[in-house]
C-alpha cells in the first residue's frame, strides 16, 4: 500500500499503532499528505458542533418536558432479564411438547359422525333463528 493512501485512516486515528508511526515519519518527507490531513483536519473540526455549557443544556431541559424516565429502576435489573426470558421460555417449550405428546387422540371417524351431528343441530338453530327473523320483517 502507497503511504499517501493512509492519510484518511490517519487523520481518523484508524492506523494501528505501529503504521501511525510510520506514516508520521512519512508525513515529515510528503508534503501532499501533510496538506491533506490538514484538509481534513479542518474538515473534522467544522464538522463537530461547538458544545453548550452545561448548565444552559440542564436550564432548557429543566423547561422544557423531558424528564428523567420513571421506569429507570428497571435498567437495574438489567442483567436478570435475559434469565428471566431465558426461563419463560423453556417453560413454554416444556409445555408445549408435553402438550404434544399428551394430546387426546381420537378416532376420526367418531370425529366425523359427531362434527356432522352437531352441525346438522347448529344448522337446524340458525335456520330457525333465519325463519324467526324474517317473521318479524
Ligand atoms: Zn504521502
Amino acid at each position: 500500500m502507497n503511504p499517501c493512501d493512509k492519510v484518511m485512516l490517519y487523520a481518523y486515528g484508524e492506523l494501528p499503532e505501529q503504521e501511525r508511526n510510520s506514516f508520521r515519519q512519512h508525513l515529515e518527507q510528503c508534503a501532499q499528505c501533510r496538506a491533506e490531513l490538514k484538509f481534513m483536519q479542518a474538515q473534522q473540526a467544522a464538522l463537530l458542533a461547538p458544545a453548550a455549557p452545561a448548565k444552559l443544556v440542564d436550564a432548557v431541559f429543566a423547561q422544557t418536558t423531558r424528564r428523567a424516565p420513571a421506569y429507570k429502576w428497571l435498567g437495574a435489573f438489567k442483567p436478570l432479564w435475559g434469565g428471566v426470558l431465558t426461563a419463560v421460555l423453556a417453560v413454554g417449550l416444556f409445555t408445549g411438547g408435553w402438550m404434544l405428546e399428551h394430546r387426546p387422540s381420537y378416532d376420526s371417524q367418531e370425529v366425523i359422525a359427531y362434527m356432522a351431528a352437531n352441525l346438522d343441530e347448529e344448522y337446524q338453530t340458525f335456520a330457525s333463528d333465519l325463519a324467526q327473523l324474517e317473521a318479524e320483517f
